[in-house]
């Protein structure tokens, strides 16, 4: 057979060498433990949390080293590639703060390794592929589809495993004359790896994730270019991750299964195979069967990147809570550095958990309310303006009319040892502080079980003349214990319960009363507070509504 012959047939066009390409793609200058890794997302328009997490993986293996993180699109599919999907991706990793250092950028590419879009480096491939030709260690097959299907069938009867290989593998030895027939006849034809490799041998892996393996060999004879000259995974990802400097491939543990062709086309071309993380299946328990399951795009919306963002978490609540499912060790940490920027949590793939990964929302909503009580009074602020300007503006409107009377209500128990915890999420804002606006305030004037309507109307009618929007929290208690007083309360809780039957109730439920007046709820944030905030006029005008609403019960 003569390769060169073939080569030049099947590839007129290529007139590069291998190493003009890769003198193209100098060895990236950076200090030794520097690691380089990169995102690489297809623009199906679709970015899911796996993409999240994985690019957590990404983001702090290389900026924790010093390394580089980059973007590529891995747009070899045309079928699944959807107008905007590139811009989909960008947007979706700039909104989540994971900064690229380089890769493809909206309109174009920002750095020396590039073209950063797959689509771009059909010639760089198709170079390579020559050159394998032109050893003899890559060859075409000109096979239809229904010709793999019957050898599928085939294999299927004879209880064989399915594939490319051994006699299955028909244009592999194929003498030089029935390529040119098929190729004069314009037959269509992919180009096919030639695997050396057995099903008998097994080969060692350590993966950064998943630890020690032992691995089947591959000895099929994978598709390295498809038809349209464009290449398969496979082999986009070996020819990219060398010629880019990749030290570490962060990858779904989908791509397992196909490691032992990686590895194979890493040995074949003469190249160093990166180092490989495989992170394991973002998994849920199912509301329905209780049992566990992966992520689904059909019912579960959380498994969309878009949802954090509609619904409003803060995006470093998602992150944290994405490190707490990557890093075993990561809530501990966060116990003993409350205050820590995330980046100073020492990240290790050692940490992270082989088998699957399990998402529980409401974990997550937990974590977001941590994150946001240490959050401060501005930050809160405009991220609720932010997101309300785009997911609620009628309720934007209401509370940027007066930003200081919305900031005075969110810092109520913000800071300090013990912070309040009442939002999860930004679209929360509007029930914790519904009672600020008259527009949005519906009272539920369910008072104390031990008051009844006619007492905390009067309870109501005592504290109107009292109420000062000056007093201090204790200034406002010492008028709740006269009013108790007045209506035989006792005026501390331990004097009640040594003896109950001598009261109506204790000066709590005094305060609930005016607190249910004020807020419409009996759970609301620092009375004396609110009621500053709101201003004479309206607590009197609260009292009033209260007052009235009890009468008619
Ligand atoms: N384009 C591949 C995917 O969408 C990327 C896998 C990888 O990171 O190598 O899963």
């Amino acid at each position: 057979m003569d390769h060169n012959r073939l080569a030049e047939r099947l590839f007129p066009h290529i007139h590069t060498t291998p190493e003009e390409i890769e003198a193209r793609y100098p060895k990236r200058q950076l200090a030794e433990g520097a690691k380089v890794t990169r995102m690489g997302p297809s623009p199906t328009g679709f970015m899911h949390l796996g993409n999240l997490y994985g690019a957590l993986v990404d983001e702090r293996l290389a900026h924790q080293s010093g390394g580089v993180f980059y973007l590529r699109i891995e747009d070899t599919d045309k079928k699944r590639e959807v107008e905007g999907g590139v811009q989909t991706i960008i947007e979706a990793f700039s909104s989540f703060g994971l900064p690229f250092d380089e890769g493809a950028t909206l309109d174009g590419d920002d750095g020396a390794y590039g073209p950063y879009r797959q689509s771009q480096r059909a010639a760089i491939y198709q170079t390579f592929v020559k050159s394998l030709v032109q050893r003899g260690m890559a060859y075409p097959c000109f096979c239809t589809e229904e010709e793999l299907a019957a050898a599928h069938a085939q294999q299927e009867q004879n209880k064989e495993n399915f594939g490319y290989y051994g006699r299955y593998a028909v244009w592999r030895d194929r003498p030089m004359e029935d390529i040119e027939a098929a190729l004069d006849k314009g037959t269509p034809y992919v180009v096919r790896f030639r695997s050396e490799g057995s099903i008998e041998h097994k080969l060692r892996h350590e993966d950064l994730v998943k630890g020690k393996l032992e691995i089947t060999e591959n000895d099929q004879d994978v598709v390295i270019l498809k038809s349209d000259g464009i290449p398969t995974y496979h082999f986009a990802h070996v020819v990219d991750d060398h010629l880019m400097g990749t030290t570490v491939v962060v990858r779904g543990e989908e791509w397992l299964a196909t490691l032992p062709v990686h590895l194979q086309l890493f040995r074949a071309m003469g190249w160093k195979a990166p180092k490989y993380a495989h992170t394991a299946q973002l998994m849920k328990i199912d509301p329905e069967t209780g049992g566990k399951r992966k992520l689904s795009k059909r019912k579960d919306p959380e498994l969309a990147l878009s949802f954090y963002a509609q619904q409003g978490y803060p995006v470093p609540a998602v992150l944290e809570y994405l490190m707490t499912l990557l890093n075993s060790n990561f809530e501990e940490w966060r116990r003993a550095n409350q205050d820590a920027p995330m980046d100073a949590f020492p990240f290790s793939t050692k940490k992270m958990s082989g088998s699957g990964a399990l998402f529980d929302i409401e974990k997550l909503r937990d974590v977001s309310k941590n994150v946001i009580s240490r959050m401060d009074t501005d930050t809160v602020y405009a991220a609720i303006a932010d997101w309300s300007a785009t997911h609620d503006r009628a309720f934007h409107a209401l509370f940027t009319r007066d930003p200081a009377m919305s900031k005075a209500y969110l810092a109520i128990g913000r800071g300090g040892k013990k912070p309040r915890k009442d939002l999860a999420l930004w679209a929360d804002a509007k029930g914790y502080m519904d009672l600020l606006f008259d527009e949005l305030f519906r009272p539920d004037y369910t008072m104390p079980e031990r008051v009844s309507a006619e007492e905390a109307k009067a309870i109501l009618a005592d504290f109107a003349p009292l109420f000062d929007a000056q007093d201090t929290p204790d200034d406002f208690f010492a008028k709740m214990k006269q009013i108790a007083a007045a209506h035989g309360y006792a005026t501390d809780t331990k004097a009640y319960k040594a003896d109950p039957s001598a009261y109506k109730g204790a000066v709590g439920d005094v305060s609930m009363v005016v607190r249910v007046a004020i807020a419409g709820r009996q759970n609301a944030p620092d009375l004396q507070t609110v009621m500053r905030i709101l201003g004479r006029e309206r607590v009197l005008a609260r009292l009033d509504q209260c007052v009235a609403a009890l009468g008619s019960a």
